[in-house]
């Protein structure tokens, strides 16, 4: 299973500029089955809990701060080679760099409001899916 699954969110920013219909709908077209999703907030502790791996770079207080500011949309996607092609689907961590027609290169709105977070491997895809949602959960 493991490598069928990946693990979202949809950032403040694009929560706040009414994006979370679009982003969803190109979650869908693009093939991705809904396994799990809530509309949640997360503390500045569970915010800087999740992106711990980040803990020693300069933008951590930022991004901290930032994915803690307002109502997020968690979700669990479930898709053959799931992880890679979401990747593809949001596009590169600076807008200003992402394909036309990703998400990012759509919504987002700096390097740091990026409008969408991906997991990177199966492994964290995995950990992350467990970090929001309890097993009965996801289907
Ligand atoms: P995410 O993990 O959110 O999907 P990513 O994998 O494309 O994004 P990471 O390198 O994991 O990028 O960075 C995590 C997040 O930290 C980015 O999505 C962005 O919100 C923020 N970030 C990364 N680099 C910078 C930077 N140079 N300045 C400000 N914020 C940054
Ligand atoms: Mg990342």
């Amino acid at each position: 299973m493991a490598g069928n699954i990946t693990f979202t969110m949809i950032k403040p920013d694009a929560v706040k500029a009414g994006n979370i219909g679009n982003v969803l709908a190109m979650v869908n077209n693009a093939g991705f089955r809904i396994k799990a999703m809530k509309y949640t907030k997360l503390s500045a502790e569970k915010a800087g809990e999740f992106y711990a791996v980040h803990k020693e770079r300069p933008f951590y207080g930022e991004l901290v701060e930032f994915m803690s500011s307002g109502p997020i949309v968690a979700a669990v996607l479930e898709k053959d080679n799931a992880v890679e092609d979401y990747r593809k689907l949001i596009g590169a961590t600076n807008p200003a760099e992402a394909a036309d027609g990703t998400i990012r290169k759509l919504y987002a709105t700096s390097i740091g409001e990026n409008a969408v977070h991906g997991a990177d491997s199966d492994e964290n895809a995995l950990i992350e899916a467990n970090f929001h949602f309890a097993g009965t959960e996801m289907f």
